[in-house]
């Protein structure tokens, strides 16, 4: 699929999150979602679900990007909401659950690889689409203002300092009982996975030129909410006072 193909229309208010790992993007979206009543759309998830699922396979994709292509466009990826379960936002892959698998620092630096193949995200591209597209829908990912939804109708780009990323990373993996590596090492993985995220040729992480820039480094989570929630609902009236002209 090519990304002229598959250009649906989208029919309702989207919103669009990008920006480097640990920026507080999942976070933030989740609690937007939240109190704005809007489906959270995970578009990393779909990246580290097939770099998962390659690595369990053992595939090689690096060397055969093609399997990477033929798996991404085969494999059945969906999203349910199960509100029992932490988190609730759940990711299935031909009808298996495989949140748990997806969130290890290998898995981090193989969604980054594997999202740097064309075909892989030209297969994932309409899929974000027809997701979004339906409308009030929250994405988060790297190339949602530049890519998927060019014509988001809010759009905003997340910054903090690699040391404050690294640490809230870190806080994360222990929070989640995980093995963390030392702040140094998380540190150079946050890094590593900026310089080839931004460097890759196919929708490098870039802000989009009319995305609002959030600086998170020195503000609380509910900051961060409380200014972005401002900001949509503003847009959302604006929307509707010029519908009703
Ligand atoms: O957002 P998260 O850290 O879960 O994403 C994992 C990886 O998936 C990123 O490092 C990035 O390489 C890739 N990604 C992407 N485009 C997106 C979302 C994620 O390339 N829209």
């Amino acid at each position: 699929m090519s990304s002229i193909e598959v250009a649906i229309p989208k029919q309702g208010f989207v919103v669009a999150i990008d920006g480097p790992a640990g920026t507080g993007k999942s976070s933030v979206t989740r609690r937007l979602a939240d109190v704005l009543g809007f489906t959270h759309i995970d578009t990393g998830a779909l990246y580290r679900a097939l770099a998962y699922l390659l690595a369990r396979q053992h595939v090689d994709f690096e060397a055969h990007p093609e399997e990477a292509v033929k798996l991404a466009r085969s494999v059945h990826l969906e999203f349910k909401r199960q509100p029992e379960k932490n988190p609730a936002n759940r990711i299935f892959a031909d009808g298996k659950d495989v949140t748990e698998h997806i969130r290890t620092p290998e898995v981090s630096m193989k969604a980054s690889r594997v999202s740097s193949i064309p075909g892989v995200r030209a297969a994932l591209l309409g899929l974000q689409r027809r997701l979004g597209c339906v409308g009030r829908a929250i994405l988060e990912g790297r190339d949602i203002g530049t890519v998927v939804f060019p014509d988001a109708d809010a759009k905003f780009f997340l910054t903090a300092s690699v040391d404050e990323r690294a640490k809230r990373r870190l806080a994360e993996l222990e929070a989640a009982g995980k093995d963390a590596p030392s702040f140094e090492e998380v540190k150079h993985q946050i890094a590593a996975r900026d310089q080839a995220d931004s460097t890759r040729a196919t929708a490098p992480l870039k802000k989009a030129e009319d995305a609002v820039e959030v600086d998170t480094s020195e503000m609380t989570l509910d900051e961060v909410v409380s200014s972005m929630e401002a900001s949509i609902r503003a847009r959302i009236g604006l929307q509707l006072r010029g519908k009703k002209k």
